[in-house]
């Protein structure tokens, strides 16, 4: 069964009805439906956290005022095509905007897609360039789109152009693809994410344990069986997993499928989007709840993007008092204690 990519194949398998609002939808972003995903998506519940990933919304053409086009500031940061610099240590890299799936929630979903624009050679080459002029550049994040959408053997190249940048001890590769187009994660993948000299990290982005079928978590045995660090990122998502039992199974289930949680993003402020979002007490709220129930290994840390180019904070709860004559201290079971100043 290939990708659904159309209206008319999710209606097909009986996922939506005509409505123009869907056209409107559906003409902002891209479609994109795995088997691997479809095959998860239970039909007979209206309301389920696979299909509102990625199947789209007549929501979605509801645009807030405060909702943005370029919700985490990417153009204003971006000095050279491809490049986003926002901490002087590191730079992302997007060398496409092609996806295996495109979720609706997506913080780029203006500029994901199908035709969405890939570097030419000329433009891989004067991002790499302006990597390789910048010493201070530590950390290289491959982003997109989805690089691992790549052929292994452009993947590899752009990985080797990367590893012979000395100043370059880390290239960290942000995918979707390993959770919800397994079957991309070949032998040829694996070698293509293995240099000889800089660490390759691996995020994986997931939000629900379903996600984590036998067929992903065997791909993501073959990345870990390589030796490349697994981490996970997760969306906070109204509707998907915004309850903590959901979270603590997905933590839970990412930790035994080797793969360290990193980030709890707080959803951002994307068009078309307000049904995914939720407020950041209720993420606080929930991130309290999963300190009382999961070890600090399926920890991940609940983060914000600060529109306009800011940059990522922690937005977890506070566990210190704030009265300056006694410390007190909030255990994760809603107990508060003194601690000597
Ligand atoms: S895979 Fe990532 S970049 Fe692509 S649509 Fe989903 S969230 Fe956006």
């Amino acid at each position: 069964m290939p990708t659904l990519r159309s209206l008319e194949a999710l209606q097909r398998e009986g996922l939506v009805t005509p409505d123009p609002r869907l056209d409107e939808a559906a003409e902002a972003m891209a479609i994109a439906v795995t088997p691997e995903m479809l095959a998860l998506i239970d039909r007979a519940d209206p309301a389920d956290p696979i299909a509102r990933q990625f199947v789209p919304s007549v929501q979605e053409t509801e645009v807030s005022a405060d909702e943005l086009a370029d919700p985490i500031g990417d153009e204003a940061r971006s000095p050279v095509k491809g490049i986003v610099h926002r901490y002087p240590d590191r730079v992302l890299l997007k060398p496409l905007h092609v996806c295996p799936v495109y979720c609706r929630f997506c913080f780029r979903r203006e500029k994901v897609g199908p035709g969405g624009e890939a570097l030419s050679a000329d433009e891989l080459a004067a991002a790499l360039a302006y990597i390789r002029d910048r010493p201070e550049i530590w950390e290289v994040i491959l982003t997109g789109g989805d690089p691992l959408m790549m052929s292994p053997r452009r993947l590899a190249e752009l990985i080797v152009a990367l590893d012979a940048i000395a100043h370059v001890a880390v290239i960290r590769v942000h995918s979707r693809v390993p959770i919800v187009d397994p079957g991309r994660v070949t032998a040829e993948l694996v070698a293509a994410l293995k240099p000889r000299r800089a660490s390759v990290w691996l995020a994986v982005h997931c939000n629900h344990a379903r996600e984590l079928a036998p067929v992903t978590r065997a791909a993501l045995a073959r990345l870990a069986d390589a030796g490349i660090p697994l981490m996970g990122q997760t969306v906070l998502l109204a509707g998907v997993n915004d309850d903590v039992a959901t979270l603590e199974e997905l933590m839970r289930a990412l930790v035994s499928a080797r793969v360290k949680p990193y980030y709890l993003h707080h959803p951002d402020l994307v068009r078309g989007t307000g049904h995914f979002r939720v407020s950041i007490a209720r993420g606080q709220a929930l991130m309290r709840a999963l300190r009382g129930r999961l070890s600090g290994l399926a920890q991940p840390t609940y983060v914000l993007d600060v529109p306009g180019g800011h940059g990522k904070v922690p937005i977890g709860p506070a566990y210190l008092g704030d009265d300056p004559d006694a410390l007190t201290v909030r255990d994760a079971f809603g107990g508060t204690h003194r601690y000597p100043l």
